[in-house]
């Protein structure tokens, strides 16, 4: 198949079609209609293969994660997904591969309204390249900025869980069959936050979807609002699976330093705290509060209410067997 027939065949013919798309796959560039009183927000991620996921990963887990990974960053940014291209590098042209993969992207597009409008595609070692766009109110966009001393800390869903998949995967631990499918679904099936950051544009001071760790990413949110943070170890989310497992230390250090996650972390202020919660409640989303935003600049944890020390990659009294990327 040439790379014209392979763009009709897999890329040109699909499900959402956007009345705001003027132009779509098949010209020199999109053309997308402009709207009044309404922010653009635009993010890219690339996915390598052995790097970003594990070489024998399925092609639709693929699929799914290259959308899954930029719409989580649309969702931090508090806007509706839109519009996406795609630049992809294919070893060979494999119509099996081919088919899941866009079986695997395509369900997430449809089920966000979100239509694939551009691309490129070229032949070298396994590479995807998503750039995603989003619309919010005017001004309305959250930012890593905005958090303030006295602020709460929340996190959505559950952490650890992509860290302990991936262990499992490298044979640094073994796990039961039944929690080793659990987490491994939680890998490579991320689930972009989509409707709670849109939820979350009303009430948080500053928001990030934990990509490279929650730590990680705390103190990416700290460092853009000038503040600290103290973090309660008894209350970071974990998954029935992970608690199963029973890795104790190991767990918390996943749920810290492990990365693929693609929770939302964000902060809510004492007045909006009432209000955030109503609304993800509506929104069916889970949260915890896991600690709170201080003048300090720097990130402290506490454990059952006393305070333990972190090092480079963990905590002292816990083993340093994490994942961390990149
Ligand atoms: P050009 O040479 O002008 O860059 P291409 O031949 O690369 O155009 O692509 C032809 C059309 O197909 C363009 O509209 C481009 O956006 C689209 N396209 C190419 N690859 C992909 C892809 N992987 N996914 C979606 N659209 C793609
Ligand atoms: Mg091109």
């Amino acid at each position: 198949m040439k790379e014209f027939e392979l763009i009709k065949h897999f890329f040109t013919e699909q499900a959402v079609k956007r009345k705001d798309v003027l132009l779509g796959i098949g010209d020199d560039c999109a053309v997308v209609s402009s709207t009044e009183n309404q922010d653009i927000v635009v993010t890219t991620d690339t996915l390598v293969a052995g790097v970003h996921f594990p070489l024998g990963t399925s092609a639709k887990a693929i699929g799914h994660k290259a959308v899954a990974v930029n719409l989580s960053d649309i969702a931090a940014m508090g806007a509706k997904p839109s519009w996406i291209s795609l630049a992809i590098t294919l070893p060979e042209v494999n119509d099996e591969w081919l088919t899941e993969f866009c079986a695997g992207a395509f369900e997430l597009c449809e089920y966000y309204n979100v239509q694939l409008i551009g691309g490129d595609t070229t032949q070298g070692p396994l590479s995807i390249t998503i750039t995603a766009q989003g619309l919010t109110p005017e001004g309305k966009y959250l930012s890593r900025s905005g958090a303030k001393s006295g602020d709460w800390l929340y996190a959505t869903g559950e952490l650890g869980d992509a860290a302990l998949a991936l262990q499992h995967h490298k044979k640094q631990l073994l796990l039961e069959c039944e929690i080793a499918e659990q987490v491994q679904k939680k890998l490579d099936y991320p689930k972009p936050r989509v409707l709670a950051g849109q939820a979350l544009r009303e009430y948080a001071s500053a928001a990030i979807d934990i990509s490279d760790g929650m730590l990680a990413d705390l103190g990416h949110i700290c460092q853009a609002s000038n503040v600290g943070a103290n973090v309660v170890l008894d209350a970071i989310p974990m998954s029935d699976a992970m608690n199963k497992s029973q890795l104790f230390d190991d767990a918390i250090n996943f749920a810290l330093n492990g990365g693929d996650d693609y929770e939302l972390l964000f902060t809510v202020s004492e007045d909006n705290k009432v209000g955030m919660e109503t609304a993800l409640s509506h929104a069916g989303v889970k949260i915890s509060c896991i600690g709170q935003i201080n003048a300090s600049r720097t990130i402290s944890t506490t454990l059952d209410n006393k305070a333990v020390p972190i090092n480079g990659s963990g905590f002292q009294h816990f083993s340093s067997k994490t994942h961390t990327k990149k």
